[in-house]
């Protein structure tokens, strides 16, 4: 991979984006370099999640599309990120993960820093094949109360269904259910590779194995940044 994507030196925001499938690990790799680089961790299902959970007509009009495993609208979407980039903790850059997840909301992004005069950092794209995830999203349960997220297969709580800072007990996303499951990942993947093919075509794509240990899979994308920001 050449640096020819990344951005000149001197411009804006450091605009770094995570892309996979459910289940790949953008999560947790988005909120360990979130603390590491200190920029915001800018996930649309959390900010859809909080809009659910607030009762504002966005997450209204985003509840059947998120409760059938589907994607929302691009003009939603768009508008939500649009807004939450705008925020002031966001003026250093920030870390998207789950956006942009069609072409048409890559291209809206990529006008959105163009007119700011910016441009996206690095595309780290997280890959695992389509039946590891599948196992991996099936078997995630949620504590309410602190966020920590368990597996069942192979990050068990120390009591069965209950969290093991707090006690409370374990939920499952209604979209991280089995069946729900496979039918967001056959309707998600598609778009999800156009994606990519969008940002190869500006060379600033870094795929990295997914299916390695966390550790490794962080290692991996710090070197894919390290090499970002050595032109900048
Ligand atoms: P996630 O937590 O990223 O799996 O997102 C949960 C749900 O929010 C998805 O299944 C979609 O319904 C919705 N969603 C999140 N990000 C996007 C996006 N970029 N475009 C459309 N829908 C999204």
């Amino acid at each position: 991979m050449t640096d020819s994507g990344a951005a000149p030196a001197g411009t804006g925001r450091e605009i770094i984006l995570l892309v996979g499938a459910v289940g790949a690990g953008k999560g947790t790799q988005a909120a360990i370099l979130s603390a590491e680089l200190g920029l915001p961790h800018v996930a649309s299902g959390n900010l859809f999640r909080e809009a659910l959970r607030d009762g504002t007509p966005l997450g209204e009009d985003a509840r059947e599309y998120m409760q059938r495993g589907e994607l929302v609208p691009d003009d939603l979407t768009i508008q939500m990120v649009m807004e939450r980039l705008a925020r002031p903790d966001a003026v250093a850059g920030a870390i998207l993960d789950g956006f942009p997840r069609t072409v048409r909301q890559a291209e809206a992004l990529d006008e959105t820093l163009a007119a700011q005069g910016e441009r996206i950092d690095r595309v780290v794209f997280i890959e695992v094949p389509m039946d590891v995830l599948v196992r991996r999203v099936s078997g995630r349960w949620i504590c309410p109360t602190c966020g920590t997220t368990y597996h069942l297969g192979t990050d068990p709580p120390r009591l069965a269904g209950r969290c093991d800072n707090d006690g409370t007990e374990l939920v499952q996303r209604d979209d991280d259910r089995p069946e729900v499951v496979s039918a967001r990942m056959a309707k998600q993947i598609p778009p999800m590779d156009a994606v990519i093919d969008h940002y190869e075509a500006a060379g600033i794509v870094t795929r990295v194995d997914g299916q390695r240990p966390i550790a490794e899979v962080t290692a991996a994308i710090r070197e894919a940044l390290g090499q970002g920001a050595a032109s900048r």
